[in-house]
């Protein structure tokens, strides 16, 4: 969601005659585009917004911002911080940069008052249809597409409702022309982008024929011409219903890969972090998915140490793991967010113990992994070519529908193809292939 974020800033940006360098050190101006979700991140942001204040220092007219997340959850606060910053963007602001840059530059030149850190940190109605633009003319093989903006869901250990606001939803039409546009300019893929996509326009737009309003959107986005594939990050169990199942059943661009956030294997934890479902529950989805696309790859993100949990906790959280089975998993050790529920908790689990957690996890998915890997060896898979490979003459990568990334020698006349490529190898980071040509 952040990269997108990023990338209509720098599209807007670009239409206003700004031009994107490929290195900080050739910038008048830096933008950090900030996450808030664990502590790391923002210390991480803070860190780099100070070392680019030092060289503010030694050259008052280079420009630093810092927008998104982090600028939302801290405010003002950050200022005291890092008193060299210029802007301070929130979530709702991000299509106010170019302006608020016209206006500094103004200043530089001596076309107006020296302005002191311009804050742009408030809601904005309509803001959700804002983060839309994309580079004319650069091509995107895959593309993210925001659909929504805001969470209206209650996870105690969560920030996003802060940071990011109430659930606000793009209109079909918006998003649909959004996607024909980038089509038209060579995309083949696109991932939709929320933090709860299949809350998309609830209680805004009626169900039609048993269909949520973002089977509804799956649908139309489904039958724009040229488009090849359908992601969509990240759904929520809770309103992971039937029509949603029987879509990857009736929709064919729509890839077998699902993001599915679990949290936890206990519904202990489940409950004390508010994730309104059980394991039982998540379970059933995952066979429903399965019933219908034997081949559904299935990721999830996992946060271990939540306050309170125990080892028969963990235990189950580790059971449930290895007997779903995942193909890929993102693992958080908990960090307490100051003005979440959570917080009013003891943070009670010692790094110690969140680390091992975190280890005896990604060992389970790494085994699993390499052995879904490994399954690909000698079969045929529809490879969506993206571009060169970071490392190797004449390889190129691409993605199979199961989202994972495939290298094989090619040619890059095949960007932007959608081609068959039978599977030699694969390790638990790579899978390497040979095109298959027709008719050999
Ligand atoms: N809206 C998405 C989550 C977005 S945040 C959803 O509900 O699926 C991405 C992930 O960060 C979450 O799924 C969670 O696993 C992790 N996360 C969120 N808050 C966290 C915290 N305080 N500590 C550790 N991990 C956290």
């Amino acid at each position: 969601m952040n990269e997108r974020d990023s990338e209509a800033v720098a599209a807007l940006l670009r239409g206003r005659g700004y031009s994107i360098v490929d290195h900080e050190k050739e910038a008048d101006v830096v933008l950090l585009n900030t996450c808030a979700v664990r502590d790391q991140a923002e210390q991480k942001a803070i860190g780099k917004a100070g070392h680019l204040g030092k060289i503010k220092r030694r050259n008052p007219n280079f420009m630093i911002g810092i927008m998104g997340c982090m600028a939302q959850n801290r405010g003002e606060a950050l200022i005291d911080r890092l008193p060299d910053l210029d802007l301070l963007v929130g979530t709702q602001k991000f299509h106010r940069v170019p302006e608020m840059l016209d206006q500094l530059f103004a200043s530089q030149r001596g076309l107006g008052p020296r302005p002191s850190t311009l804050i742009e940190l408030g809601e904005e109605k309509g803001s959700e249809e804002t983060i839309k633009d994309h580079t004319p003319g650069e091509r995107k093989v895959s593309a993210f597409v925001s659909i929504m903006q805001g969470c209206n869901m209650h996870c105690t250990f969560c920030i996003v409702p802060k940071t990011r606001g109430e659930e606000r939803y793009r209109s079909m039409e918006a998003i649909c022309l959004e996607i024909e546009e980038l089509v038209a300019n060579g995309t083949k893929e696109v991932t939709l982008l929320g933090q709860i996509v299949n809350s998309y326009g609830m209680r805004e737009i009626p169900y039609k024929k048993g269909k949520s309003p973002f089977v509804q959107l799956l649908e139309r986005v489904h039958d724009i011409e040229g488009l090849e594939r359908i992601r969509f990050t990240s759904p929520h169990p809770r309103g992971f219903q039937k029509d949603l199942v029987a879509a990857y059943g009736e929709l064919e661009k729509l890839v077998p890969y699902v993001h599915l956030p679990l949290q936890s294997g206990s519904d202990r934890m489940l409950k004390l972090m508010r994730r309104p479902y059980t394991v039982r529950r998540y379970k059933e989805i995952v066979e429903q998915l399965r019933a219908v696309k034997p081949e559904m790859c299935l990721s999830t993100d996992i946060i271990v140490g939540f306050p309170g949990e125990t080892e028969a906790d963990f235990a189950e959280t580790q059971t449930v793991f290895e007997d779903i089975g995942f193909d890929m998993a993102y693992l958080f050790k908990y960090s307490e967010r100051a003005g979440t529920k959570a917080a009013e908790m003891e943070d009670d689990i010692s790094d110690e113990i969140k680390e091992a957690r975190n280890q005896a996890l990604l060992e389970i998915l790494g085994k699993r992994s390499l052995w879904r890997n490994q399954q690909l060896i000698g079969t045929v898979q529809e490879v969506l070519v993206e571009g060169p490979a970071k490392r190797g003459e004449h390889l190129y990568t691409g993605r199979n529908p199961g989202n994972r990334k495939v290298i094989f020698p090619g040619t890059e006349r095949l960007i932007g193809e959608m081609v068959p490529v039978r599977i030699e190898e694969a390790t638990i980071s790579t899978i390497r292939g040979e095109l298959v040509l027709a008719g050999v």
